[in-house]
């Protein structure tokens, strides 16, 4: 097993996100800074450098999301574990608002995410608000 992610594994995560973010779904060929590899159980915790552990994340949802497992759902106000990209399906967690500009978050997983990773900044909106113009918004499913 790779101490560290390969520039190989780096490949593979990019591809099989078709270079989305897997937790806000912008575009890296729109972002200003390269994305970077997400592990979905951080090292610090046993997560692994394994393609089943890693998504592609941007540097904005890398810096909330840092090494946290779980998050508060702001409805409930309870703890919830953060969406899993390898193992969960994004509709059942997520839905975009009627304009595609907000992530609503549908369980506790998807509001605990959303009001961690910060997925509704208001960077992130304007992006999808251009991207939504050119046709580029929402990713294709
Ligand atoms: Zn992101």
């Amino acid at each position: 097993m790779p101490r560290y992610v390969t520039a190989k594994m780096r490949q593979a995560v990019a591809e099989r996100a078709r270079g989305y973010c897997e937790y806000c779904a912008c575009p890296d060929c729109f972002s200003p800074q390269p994305f970077a590899i997400d592990h979905i159980l951080p090292r610090i915790k046993g997560g692994r450098s394994v393609l089943e552990n890693l998504a592609l994340i941007c540097q904005g949802c890398n810096n909330h999301k840092y090494d946290k497992v779980e998050g508060l759902d702001p409805d409930l106000n309870v703890m919830a574990p953060l969406y899993h990209p390898r193992l969960q399906v994004w509709s059942e967690h997520f839905a975009w608002s009627n304009d595609f500009q907000t992530m609503i978050g549908l369980t506790s997983t998807g509001r605990s995410t959303i009001a961690t990773l910060k997925l509704n900044r208001d960077r992130v909106v304007n992006l999808r608000r251009v991207l939504r113009i050119t046709g580029d918004h929402p990713p294709a499913d």
